[in-house]
């Protein structure tokens, strides 16, 4: 029985919030108001943690990062199969260690700064244990393939017009260049992991079991 997992925005780092989560000062929400599963009222319960790894932006490694879960009691009395779920923080992807932000990182340099992938890798091999990370050229390609899939559900849900350009480049390479840098230069939002967050929210969110921007959360996988 899967876990629905539903993205949770954070205001903190992820250092910060893997502090103080594991310190038990974070003040998470308690979802009395509305049970992402079955839509009633004081249904959803805190039901521990999971842990799982995590590559933060500046490329720290928590082997055991904290993602907080909650259980349905089905006071909606839906029927439904799922009952428990998670809160995935927004720089967060589904069954990805590396984080948002560190993946988009690798991809600035590749794409805007136009670094050769292995220079990019040897950046990063500089400030972080390259052998707990396992960055590779396929690493590389997977994050591509990632960012590829995700400019295709924004084809799928409706976008804004001043990126249909780029979704629409045929060149692959320039594609992804001109989608990292359309990112990374919109004022109001700050970095690539709130754009998934918007996209998430624009669709519904947890209300409508909307799909993530990157990454396939495990409600949707077979
Ligand atoms: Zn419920």
């Amino acid at each position: 029985m899967p876990i629905i997992q539903i993205i949770h925005k954070t205001s903190l780092s992820l250092t910060k919030y893997y502090v103080k989560v594991n310190r038990g000062d974070y003040e998470f929400p308690d979802f009395s108001d509305y049970c992402p599963i079955c839509s009633s009222a004081n249904c959803a319960r805190f039901h521990g943690y999971y842990y799982r790894p995590v590559v933060t932006k500046e490329g720290i490694y928590y082997k055991d990062f904290p993602i907080r879960r909650y259980k349905c009691r089905n006071k909606g009395n839906k029927r439904l199969k799922q009952v428990t779920f998670s809160l995935l923080p927004h720089e967060l992807l589904p069954y990805v260690k590396y984080s948002v932000e560190f993946i988009f990182k690798i991809l600035f340099d590749i794409y805007v700064h136009d670094m050769s992938e292995k220079s990019a890798l040897d950046i990063i091999s500089q400030f972080c244990d390259e052998d707990i990370l396992c960055i590779s050229p396929i690493t590389v390609y997977n994050f591509k393939y990632l960012v590829l899939k995700g400019m295709n559900n924004l084809c799928i849900s409706g976008f804004p017009d001043e990126i249909k350009k780029i979704i629409n480049t045929p060149d692959i390479f320039k594609r992804l260049r001109l989608f990292v840098l359309y990112l990374y230069s919109i004022n109001h939002i700050r970095s690539p992991s709130d754009y998934g967050y918007n996209f998430y929210i624009n669709q519904g969110g947890y209300k409508t079991n909307s799909p993530f921007l990157l990454g396939t959360p495990s409600q949707f996988r077979n």
